[in-house]
């Protein structure tokens, strides 16, 4: 197995476009267990870590630039403030060691419906900044990344730089149901954005489809009927958000949980994280 080790960006573009058979590895928690277990067998490894940019974060024009290579720990220490939905879910990621080496750009990359960076990044309208030596920069909304289950929009010869999401404007909350507290993928996992100066709500499901994704009647429903100046959050609403975001949802049975369980779990959490939320704007108003 050939292992690449490129020291710039340049040299990693070009290394993929040369091999674009190449397998990415940054933190190398996905890609070390496929390879540890025998899932895949790479002709060639192509090592990130030597590229220094990729584990910065900046702000560029009011937007919030995430490197590819920055690791769940940044996320949670030096973000929190900033993208509080996606330092949440990345919380709930693993264990402290796997948040030191895991990254965003990794769980785009492996781009599994259970990851839980993907329905935060889906609530912030997140988009990718992805590039080829070739053709230069795509940058790709959230909602158009996720192709199928573990694919994504990347071409062969292009790699994941950065994830760009607007600071946050309102309450954020993420909600991750397992079947133990820590160290386990979501059996489902739901996320919500409330964005105060539109007056919009923006959601996220994860492990309830083939793919993650938003539900849209469900956002579409808040931004007919939410009363924005009110202090309570109509009950019936709520209920009917619940069940537009649980309808949203196209899950399977599988070993961590039932079709039929994760449907219901979808809209307990839609309502949960609403209403979380929502009690977060009513306070941060009257504040
Ligand atoms: C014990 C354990 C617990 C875990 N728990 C969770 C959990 O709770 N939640 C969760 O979501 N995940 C979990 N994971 C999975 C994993 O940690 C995450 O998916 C993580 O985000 C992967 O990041 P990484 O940097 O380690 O990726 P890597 O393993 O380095 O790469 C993952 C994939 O992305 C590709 N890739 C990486 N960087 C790039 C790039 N710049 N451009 C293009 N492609 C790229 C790789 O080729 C590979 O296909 C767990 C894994 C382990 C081993």
């Amino acid at each position: 197995m050939d292992f690449l080790r490129p020291t710039t960006w340049e040299e990693a573009l070009a290394a993929k476009a040369d091999q674009p058979e190449a397998v990415p590895i940054q933190g190398g928690t996905d890609v070390m267990v496929e390879i540890n277990f025998d899932v895949r067998r790479p002709v060639a490894l192509l090592d990130l870590n030597r590229v220094a940019e990729l584990r910065e974060w900046d702000l560029v024009d009011g937007v919030c630039r995430v490197g590819a290579g920055v690791p769940y720990t940044a996320v949670i220490e030096d973000l929190g403030g900033m993208l509080p939905g996606l330092a949440q879910a990345s919380r709930t990621v693993g264990s402290p060691q796997i948040r030191n080496r895991g990254t965003v750009g990794g769980n785009l990359g492996a781009a599994s419906p259970a990851g839980d960076s993907h329905p935060p990044l889906l609530a912030t309208d997140a988009v990718i900044e992805v590039e080829s030596r070739g053709r230069g920069v795509r940058m790709i909304p959230a909602a158009a990344f996720y192709l199928g289950v573990k694919r994504n929009a990347l071409e062969p010869d292009e790699l994941i730089k950065a994830v760009h999401v607007k600071p946050a404007s309102g309450p954020q909350y993420f909600s991750k149901v397992g079947t133990r507290n820590a160290m386990v993928i979501a059996v489902c996992s739901f996320a919500v954005a409330l964005h105060p100066e539109e007056r919009r709500v923006r959601t996220g499901i994860g492990s309830a489809a083939p793919t993650p994704r938003r539900a849209l009647e469900a956002e579409d429903l808040l931004a007919r009927e939410l009363d924005w100046d009110t202090p309570a959050l109509d009950p019936a609403l709520l209920r009917r958000f619940g069940r537009l975001c649980a309808a949203a949802a196209a899950p399977i049975d599988d070993v961590r949980g039932t079709a039929e369980y994760r449907v219901h779990a979808i809209d307990v959490m839609a309502r949960r994280t609403l209403t979380w939320a929502w009690n977060d704007y009513l306070g941060r108003r009257a504040a």
